[in-house]
């Protein structure tokens, strides 16, 4: 029997120390208490161990030691063990100080049980022909198994409640460990109360220790891998089927079985569907892939199929998958994003960029042609958005885009540029210029409630065989001639030509001039005089001239819608708000108390604070500022009217008095005047002059005249030609007056000799 137990105990504490330095080793972050836990299960089988070999007390009582506190050591192990495996932390540092001050007491115990024998004592027994000391318990015994049993007590609840807690697939780990535990201690239960001798419960004890190795540390759940496994690929987007060496379908997954729709797991049958759907396919052959499209036009759709060999551990062969990707969604998104990168989002035309690819490629495959590039713009469409709102000029560009998409030419390429442009290649010899203009004159959009006459310019580059232009460039030329066109010409078609290349020249010329035209006085103010129904001067409107040294005199139509559209506009006119304010502070030196009417372009606003600049003006030359009157034009009123009213609302709070120009030209309605806060109409008898509808014309403005005067505005009638007119205008109760008949516009000298040393008037 001894001899037996000593071979037994010997090999599991062999076994125990190898599996404690193996889990040691390990790199999982149980190791450690599993290590901890092996060397605590080894210390009370080497106390078995001593107990068997020995034949004296003392060495016996060192055995008892091994065991009893190699038994706390390793439940206390165990203990944390389980805490770590379960995942669960002590839930109070109390009931942790608690168990470890009763394992200290515990081992306080033993150290004093050879003074009180309070613990247990031994007694001398025959086994195999010489004394075997066997334990026989007092009191601390029992103490020192109550706490042990507890604490086991404890650990088999956490196991139970981890196992009711995980799923099924987990729960393995648990469960072994659970149950290796419970035979364990019902063993050792039995060997306390058997009384006999040797202890065999440590094999227990030892078989736990190696389940608890091998399950924390190398198991793996080959069930879960498996239907982890089936799991991920059932759920795969694709579908997939396994074929074998004899190629039959063995197992397909969720999606193959939706798509060859095969029925109560026939996986046979696929093969012979996959063909129906796909044509033949390859099956003697492994590892290719291709793209198919089965279909045509919306209907396609776009499949992706591949062949890929199984093979087992050796490399050999086992049989092989076949995947089928759907890629209709993601062909059809695609072509989507291609789509909206490459087309207008309102008009669905090409963007510019889109349209400058094709055109270049158009350009380098067919170069013998003869080509013209079409800049297409809408004239004032900003102004259209404005007073007849977005939805009306959104009617507007979709009027243009469906000309352009119901064209007839040949080898059309066609886009929108951007905002109000539209862009074009049309082959030359399908472009004809006359029908085309003649379109464009009557061009009207129409929706429910509006008609309205839209105004179109074209600017036209050629395109000659051997020309290297860069598209860019050649529909910036296109849009330049646009740009020289005036918006009340009859002509809507404009070439791009060396007069137009000359012009620009002629632009960037004067404007590179223009500072030193200023600081030379080139550019100086001319007045010309404006009256009362008397005909005695009220005051005048300065208008701006540039005697030009090599040009000659230089009337504004020449210079400012140059300067308005490269911003230079802001220097000529604050230098001319100067020179008006100059010769007012000199006339008041002189006591001559006329006014001067400044002109303001509503380019003016973007480049400055007009408010403030002609307010510091006035202070620095120390003027009254009713005898500055400042003209605006309704265009001003467009864009930002909020804006555009606090500022004239500001002005007129200053002492200035706010004239509004050229009434009767562009958009002018009487409704607009109502929340302009003007204090003088001018009315622009020219405008009204060119529709030589005379009797019509002197109807309106007599109207305007009227109704300006119940709504408490003065009213001022400008280019008055002929006595005629001066009469009727004055009878129609006109106040003010302002053209040829009295004066031209005449240097600032030959006014003050004319009209102001004068005195005089011009009669009726
Ligand atoms: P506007 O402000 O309407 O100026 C009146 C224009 O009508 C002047 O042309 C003037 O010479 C012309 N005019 C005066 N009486 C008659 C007449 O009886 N019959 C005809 N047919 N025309 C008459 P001008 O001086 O060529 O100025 C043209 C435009 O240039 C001005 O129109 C104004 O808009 C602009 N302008 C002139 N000076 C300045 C300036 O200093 N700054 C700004 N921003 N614009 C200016
Ligand atoms: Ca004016
Ligand atoms: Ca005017």
């Amino acid at each position: 029997m001894r001899l037996s137990a000593t071979i037994l105990f010997g090999a599991v504490i062999i076994s125990l120390i190898v599996c404690t330095v193996m889990a040691k080793r390990s790199r999982k972050p149980i190791g450690n208490w599993v290590s901890f836990l092996l060397c605590g299960l080894t210390l009370p089988v080497v106390g078995n161990l001593i107990l068997v070999v020995s034949r004296n007390r003392i060495l016996s009582d060192i055995g008892f030691y091994f065991y009893f506190l190699g038994l706390d050591v390793a439940i206390y192990a165990l203990l944390h063990f389980t805490l770590t495996y379960c995942e669960i932390g002590w839930r109070s540092k109390v009931l942790r100080y608690t168990v470890y001050s009763l394992w200290i007491i515990d081992v306080i115990q033993y150290i004093v049980n050879p003074f009180f024998h309070q613990a247990y004592s031994s007694e001398a027994v025959i086994l195999d022909g010489s004394p075997y000391y066997r334990l026989i318990p007092h009191l601390g015994q029992t103490y020192h198994r109550a706490l042990d049993y507890g604490v086991l007590l404890v650990i088999f609840f956490i196991y139970d409640y981890k196992i009711r807690k995980t799923p099924r697939i987990h729960r393995d780990k648990y469960v072994v460990i659970f149950a290796s535990l419970m035979i364990s201690a019902l063993v050792e239960t039995y060997y306390i109360f058997s009384r006999r001798p040797v202890d065999m419960s440590m094999i227990a004890f030892a078989v736990f220790g190696f389940l608890v190795f091998y399950f924390a540390l190398y198991y793996r759940p080959l069930r879960l891998l498996d239907r982890m496994l089936a799991g991920v690929v059932s759920d795969m987007p694709e579908a997939i089927f396994f074929f074998d060496n004899a190629k039959r379908c063995i197992w397909s997954n969720n999606p193959g079985i939706a798509l060859t729709g095969i029925e109560g797991g026939k996986f046979e049958d696929a093969r012979v569907k996959l063909d129906d759907i796909f044509g033949e396919i390859d099956y003697e052959n492994t590892g290719w892939c291709k793209k198919l499209v089965i279909g045509t036009g919306d209907d396609a759709r776009h499949y992706y199929i591949e062949n890929t060999p199984t093979m087992d551990e050796n490399l050999n062969i086992t049989g092989f998958s076949i995947l089928v990707r759907d890629n209709t969604q993601y062909q059809r998104d695609l072509m989507k994003e291609m789509y909206n990168a490459t087309h207008d989002g309102l008009t669905g035309l090409y963007t510019r960029e889109y349209l400058y690819e094709c055109i270049e490629k158009k350009l380098q495959s067919d170069a013998d042609t003869n080509y013209l590039i079409l800049y297409i713009d809408i004239v004032n469409f900003n102004i259209v958005n404005d007073v007849f709102g977005r939805q009306f000029g959104d009617h507007v560009l979709y009027k243009v885009s469906d000309y352009l998409k119901n064209s007839k030419a040949d080898n059309l390429l066609y886009g929108r540029l951007g905002g109000h442009t539209f862009g074009a290649m049309v082959e030359k010899s399908q472009f004809n210029q006359e029908a085309m203009e003649e379109k464009l004159i009557n061009l009207t959009v129409k929706d429910e409630n509006l008609e309205h006459h839209i105004v179109v310019h074209i600017g036209v580059y050629e395109v000659n065989p051997e020309d290297e232009t860069d598209v860019t460039l050649m529909f910036d030329s296109a849009r330049l001639a646009t740009s020289r066109m005036k918006e009340d010409t009859p002509i809507h078609i404009v070439y791009y030509d060396d007069i137009i290349r000359d012009e620009i020249v002629y632009d960037q010329l004067i404007s590179n001039q223009l500072q030193l035209a200023i600081d030379e006085r080139q550019i100086r103010p001319y007045l010309q005089p404006i009256v009362n129904n008397k005909g005695e001067l009220e005051g005048a409107e300065a208008l701006v001239r540039w005697i030009h040294p090599d040009d000659g005199f230089l009337s504004p139509a020449a210079f400012i819608p140059v300067f308005e559209k490269n911003g230079l506009i802001a220097d000529v006119d604050r230098y001319m708000w100067r020179c008006a304010c100059e010769i007012l502070a000199d006339w008041k030196k002189r006591n001559i108390h006329k006014f001067i009417s400044i002109n303001i372009s509503p380019k003016d606003f973007y480049f400055m604070d007009v408010v403030d600049e002609i307010e510091k003006l006035v202070d620095e030359f120390g003027i009254q500022p009713e005898k500055l009157r400042i003209e605006i034009t309704e265009t001003v009123m467009m864009t930002d009217a909020d804006d555009r009213l606090q500022i004239i609302k500001d002005l007129r709070d200053y002492g200035f008095i706010v004239e509004m120009d050229d009434f009767g030209s562009g958009y002018s309605s009487l409704n607009l005047l109502k929340d302009m806060p003007v204090d003088v109409l001018k009315i622009d008898m020219h405008f009204l002059n060119d529709s030589n509808e005379n009797e019509r014309a002197s109807k309106i403005v007599k109207n305007i005249i009227n109704m300006s005067g119940d709504l408490g505005i003065a009213s001022l009638t400008e280019g008055v030609e002929t006595r005629d007119q001066y009469a009727q205008l004055a009878d129609m109760g006109c106040l003010l007056f302002q053209g040829y008949y009295f004066s031209r516009p005449v240097p600032v000298d030959e006014f003050e000799h004319d009209w102001l040393r004068r005195r005089g008037g011009v009669g009726l």
